[in-house]
């Protein structure tokens, strides 16, 4: 068996390794196909009888030595990427579900997420239950139907800022004979890797800390290869019978391990099409050699910004996981024992006016519709996400008319302390 690395070395070492005389840097393969000597050739690569490029729609050497260094992150066997985190949420559900079945998943998942699982896989006949993730497993033991087929959650919910308890949500999607679906944007495999834990299938939007410097959209799907797909009968045939579009392939028996990775590739990417571009998937690659060094970075500082928050007299209350007393607290410790994220949310006391104010007497931190980026964001929810609701429609979403996000970043602590005390005290 190959040596596995600690994750700090993965993230700069894992994925492209070239052999004498090629780059050191992984090259961005900008090219949409790829050639071969004979007709044989490309035949037994579109018949999946032999593994190469043709395509990049299918697969790009660019894209997949990426893929592979997030797999190796998660401590999953095979990886995809897409060109967006909702892609990547929408290509598990449908790489799992057909018209007819039901997934169940967080109530507090991020707004896309919840949007898309609400609505728009409603349109194409798959049904989903919401859960309140915090509710015993009894509770939502309950939610589950004999046409259910996944569960999912997210590691830390975004905005919400709970934290999932990912063994609880195992056991029961286990019992059902289904697998657990997690979100992990927010925390990384740096601080939580939701295998070890029970999870199936990890999902990202690499949008957030993985890109970390807000330069590229992107998602990725990871399998853990540990969902045993042929031992309930035909739950899931996509996986298990013959894919008649690909000559009648049984993914399970051909792929083993990587049958639900490939299936998605080879039939998902290439229906569907999300295919992040070589150039983005080499920027990702850039953002990943350094998401240890970070995350560390953005935790500490946000622990620093959220105690600072928490003693602030024109400050109501702190959501962060990393702070003692905060609900979530003991789950994150066991989750996330080196540290959550630094995204972290606050409310100010007084009217919106106050928010407003506040908002815009900030001079570093900076307005815009993003959270995980090095530089330090803020977001005002009931002037931004949340604008059409009225006062009432607000208290009822959980959004208090003084709600600040805020995605802590990794400069100087106190600079990001400073700004935010100058500002408080324009309120
Ligand atoms: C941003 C986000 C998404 C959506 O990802 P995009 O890359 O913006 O498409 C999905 N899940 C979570 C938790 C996110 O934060």
């Amino acid at each position: 068996m190959e040596k596995t690395f600690r994750p700090d070395t993965i993230c700069v070492q894992a994925g492209w390794k070239p052999k004498k005389g090629e780059p050191r840097v992984l090259p961005i393969y900008q090219s949409t196909t790829f050639k071969y000597d004979t007709t044989d050739e490309m035949g037994r690569l579109f018949a999946l009888e032999d593994e190469g490029y043709f395509y990049t729609r299918l697969q790009n050497p660019t894209n997949d030595a990426v893929a592979e260094k997030i797999a190796e992150l998660e401590g999953g066997v095979a990886a995809m990427l897409t060109s967006s985190g909702q892609a990547a949420n929408f290509y598990t559900i449908a790489n799992l579900c057909q018209a007819g079945d039901h997934i169940v998943c967080s109530a507090k998942v991020y707004g896309g997420t919840f949007n898309l699982y609400a609505s728009t896989i409603k349109k194409l006949g798959i049904d989903c239950t919401f859960v309140d993730p915090d509710a015993s497993a009894e509770e939502i033991d309950q939610a589950f139907r004999d046409n259910t087929k996944a569960v999912v959650g997210e590691t830390i919910a975004n905005p919400a800022l709970t934290v999932l308890d990912i063994e609880k949500f195992a056991v029961l999607a286990h019992k059902h004979g289904v697998p657990l679906i997690v979100d992990n944007t927010f925390a990384t495999p740096v601080n939580c890797r939701p295998f070890d834990f029970g999870a199936d299938i990890v999902t990202h939007s690499t949008t957030k800390y993985m890109d970390g410097h807000a330069m590229a959209v992107g998602g990725c799907i990871v399998d853990s290869g540990n969902f045993d797909w042929e031992a309930y009968g035909d739950k899931y045939p996509g996986l298990t019978t013959p894919d008649e579009t690909y000559h009648g392939v049984v993914y399970t028996r051909q792929f083993g391990k990587k049958a639900f990775i490939t299936k998605a590739t080879a039939q998902l990417m290439r229906d569907l099409g999300s295919i992040p571009s070589p150039m983005n998937s080499f920027l990702l690659n850039i953002g990943l050699e350094t998401l240890p060094l970070r995350m560390e970075k953005h935790c500490s500082n946000a622990r620093q910004v959220a105690e600072f928050l928490k003693d602030h007299e024109k400050v109501e209350f702190v959501n962060c996981a990393m702070l003692k007393g905060d609900p979530y607290y003991d789950l994150a410790q066991k989750y996330m024992p080196a540290g959550t994220c630094g995204v972290l949310s606050f409310g100010l006391k007084g009217t919106k006016e106050d928010a407003v104010r506040f908002m815009d007497s900030l001079k570093l931190c900076a307005i815009v519709t993003h959270v995980a980026d090095a530089r330090t964001c803020v977001l005002h929810p009931a002037s931004h996400t949340h604008r059409q609701m009225n006062d009432e429609q607000l208290k009822e979403a959980g959004v208090t008319p003084g709600l600040i996000r805020l995605s802590v970043g990794i400069e100087h602590p106190l600079d990001i302390i400073e700004d935010l005390a100058q500002a408080l005290n324009q309120v």
